[in-house]
């Protein structure tokens, strides 16, 4: 049973684990956007080095926004608020289920019963954040940070693309910290990634 087993593990987890003190704000002033994909869940933290207390993570399916979420950019302004973010790292990774077939996902949708007039004006790809591929949808995310009224333009954005097999992670586009140059890489097999990253000129001003 799910509730039994949550308690007896959380029992366990009290029993081994002692409370220690934590930061006020995160040590890295990193903001982390990725994906909701469980395969992600412990990994991309190891991949990139962020531990306990480094950062905030904000996870969504397909670590996107669309017409109707903007739970992104608001969970950004929040961390920019409360906790000095500084930095914001978006990160996609290989085999997004996000990439979904439209016609099965509203097939799915009718045998569960969802009605389609739920989706109100917007169509399914719209409403569910249905990507086009994982590098494109960094780089459209990394720009909707950018040009967002609620991001300061101080805030540095990195948009990378993360093999969920191994943890590699290509960088897609950003718009950098003063001085910082777009890394130059071998081909790493990630579709996309080694397109023309978006800096947008003359770079961020300075802090
Ligand atoms: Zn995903």
């Amino acid at each position: 049973m799910p509730l039994e087993e949550i308690l007896k593990t959380n029992a366990r987890f009290l029993a081994e684990n002692r409370p220690e003190p934590q930061p006020h704000e995160p040590r890295k002033h990193w903001a982390v956007v990725s994906c909701m994909d469980f395969r992600l869940s412990d990994f991309l933290e190891r991949a990139i080095g962020v531990r306990r207390g480094d950062a905030i993570m904000i996870r969504n399916a397909g670590n996107t926004r669309t017409p109707t979420d903007s739970s992104v950019i608001r969970s950004l302004l929040a961390g920019v608020l409360l906790f000095d973010i500084r930095e914001v790292l978006v990160i996609g990774h290989t085999r997004c289920g996000m990439r979904m077939d439209v016609a099965n996902a509203l097939d799915r949708m009718k045998t569960l019963g969802i009605p389609r007039e739920a989706l109100g004006v917007h169509d399914v790809r719209e409403w569910l954040g249905i990507i086009p591929d994982e590098s494109e949808n960094v780089r459209q995310v990394v720009q909707a940070i950018a040009a967002s009224p609620f991001i300061p333009k101080t805030i540095a954005i990195y948009g990378f693309v993360i093999d969920v097999e191994t943890g590699g992670l290509a960088y897609i586009a950003g718009r950098l910290a003063p001085g910082e140059l777009p890394p130059t890489q071998k081909n790493s097999g990630i579709a996309g990634a080694n397109k023309a990253p978006f800096v947008p000129a003359p770079g961020l001003p300075s802090r």
